[in-house]
């Protein structure tokens, strides 16, 4: 090769390492691992934050014969970065698709980090979601603000913290909201690129994955992710380990699609939230739950009480034995969700 070519080459390869470089978003650092890799079934893995990075809901990541899928990708690009490298560390076999369950900001906003070529699928209501004003919902906005705050309130507690252990232990947690909101600067939501209204399959060797919505519920939107063959089933918020958050919820339709989804044959849940587990009685549990925030919230707006008030008032506390409920009330973006599907005012 002649020397101008070469040096052409090198140019272009120095050029290439830049841009691949460039990709990492800001905030990746931490120390250990971010993710916990619980394998459930033979190549079928739930990925639960450590603690280390703020990834906040879960993913799941399925192992093929040539490729991965990955379903959910976490709070922003600097998560998803970081789960795609420890995903390397299980396998060298490329992510071709990502599935965004929905649009909430703590499972679909890692979705900038992928290249154009992988094929991100979710609902038409998460694309139309994320490509809209998604950020600007109160859920990601109550979420954001909060964080500057948060950050100062972490720098004085280590200020006035006398013990070296406790110390150090705040001093983690701030460089893990620092990285959270370095990465959060970053964001760039991006829509699904193949969308669904009803269902759709993936076939993979002798795998099949089912993209199901089961009607709207948590969001308007929702799908779960069904492997027929090995009985697993990956729900998002739809149905989590505790309680979902419902600021975007149709409270009754979600007890009606929690039918639809107990008429699936699997014996694992793969949650957006929480631990994976097999008793099928969590759906009974969260659907009368359901029932009674409903009810709960309308008699309080029947006798004229604030949406503020009925918040705090809501009594759901006999449900405390198999719901993590401390005491009375109800976040208050539920109870605000609540008064206005009963005004007939609520967005999609
Ligand atoms: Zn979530």
């Amino acid at each position: 090769m002649k020397r101008t070519g070469l040096l052409a080459v090198i140019a272009v390869m120095f050029v290439v390492a830049i841009l691949a470089q460039s990709r990492q978003p800001a905030g990746t650092s931490h120390t250990g691992k971010a993710f916990r890799f619980n394998q459930v079934k033979d190549g079928i893995y739930h990925a639960v934050g450590t603690g280390s990075l703020a990834v906040v809901g879960n993913s799941s990541f399925i192992v093929n014969d040539t490729d991965v899928i990955v379903v959910d990708d976490h709070v922003s690009p600097a998560a998803a970065w970081v789960l795609l490298e420890e995903i390397k560390e299980v396998t060298n076999k490329p992510v071709t698709t990502v599935i965004n369950t929905h649009f909430h900001f703590d499972h679909a906003h890692g979705n900038q980090v992928f290249e154009p070529n992988v094929q991100i699928i979710g609902h038409e209501f998460t694309r139309r979601m994320l490509l809209n004003n998604s950020i600007g919902m109160p859920l990601y906005r109550n979420y954001l603000t909060a964080m500057p705050g948060q950050i100062e309130d972490l720098r004085k507690r280590i200020a006035s913290e006398a013990d070296a252990a406790a110390k150090a232990k705040l001093q983690t947690q701030l460089q893990v909201a620092e990285n959270n909101l370095a990465s959060q600067k970053e964001l760039r939501p991006v829509p699904p690129n193949v969308t669904l209204t009803t269902h759709m399959t993936l076939y993979r060797g002798t795998r099949e994955i089912q993209i199901r919505f089961l009607g709207r519920g948590h969001t308007a939107g929702d799908v779960v992710v069904f492997l027929p063959n090995e009985k697993v089933v990956m729900t998002g918020d739809f149905l989590t380990s505790g309680l979902s958050n419902m600021s975007d919820s149709y409270p009754e339709e979600w007890v009606a699609s929690l039918d639809e989804l107990k008429k699936l044959d699997f014996d694992t849940v793969l949650p957006g939230h929480g631990e994976a587990f097999t008793d099928k009685s969590k759906i009974d549990y969260f659907q009368a739950y359901l029932r009674d925030v409903w009810s709960e919230v309308s008699r309080l707006k029947k006798e004229g009480v604030s949406v503020e008030e009925a918040a705090k008032r809501a009594d759901l506390t006999k449900h405390k034995d198999h719901l993590p409920i401390q005491g009375p009330g109800v976040p208050p973006l539920a109870a605000m969700r609540i008064y206005e599907l009963l005004n007939g005012s609520a967005r999609d």
